[in-house]
């Protein structure tokens, strides 16, 4: 008699747990994917999205970085951007190489928030795997965007233009 009982109890228990499951999967049927279909369909990050750095240009194309290093110093990782740069005749800087090494780069930011002329930034892009890692220390034409672009990236996060 007991026996029964914890047979009848056991199925009543398993039929209420088939239940629940069919009621979960049925209401998960009703909702939207939240899933994408990466990478036919890329996701809509938003403009704060740490991802690649790039080095933004004059609207002529001609380098705005004026070599001052305040990204280099307060990156917390040793050596991971290098510049050299000198002065021409008319003390205007000119920088001769910028490199940044983004596969130790940890996307903290702090490049971008202490560059005094809005020069480092950080794009959308998230899609950096290589063969090597060399392939992964950017240099100056690899960094920097056209003037055509670097306008661009400005007019959508609302910074005046560099002319
Ligand atoms: S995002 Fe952070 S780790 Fe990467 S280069 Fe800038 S300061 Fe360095
Ligand atoms: S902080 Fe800005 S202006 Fe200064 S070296 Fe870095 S990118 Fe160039």
């Amino acid at each position: 008699m007991v026996f029964n009982d914890l047979k009848d109890n056991k199925v009543t228990s398993g039929m209420v747990e088939i239940g629940r499951g069919l009621k979960t999967v049925s209401q998960h049927m009703l909702r939207p994917p939240v899933t994408l279909e990466y990478p036919e369909v890329m996701p809509d990050l938003s403009k704060r999205f740490h991802g690649r750095l790039t080095l933004l240009t004059k609207s002529d194309g001609s380098d705005l970085c004026i070599g001052c290093k305040a990204c280099a110093r307060v990156c917390p990782c040793v050596d991971l951007i290098q510049i050299e740069m000198h002065r021409d005749s008319a003390k205007k800087p000119v920088i001769d190489r910028f490199t940044i090494d983004m596969g130790r780069c940890i996307y903290c930011g702090n490049c971008t928030e202490v560059c005094p002329v809005d020069c480092i930034k950080m794009l959308n892009d998230f899609e950096l795997a290589d063969y090597s890692r060399q392939a992964l220390v950017l240099d100056k034409a690899g960094l920097s965007l056209s003037g055509e672009e670097s306008d661009r990236y400005r007019q959508t996060h609302g910074l005046e233009a560099q002319v």
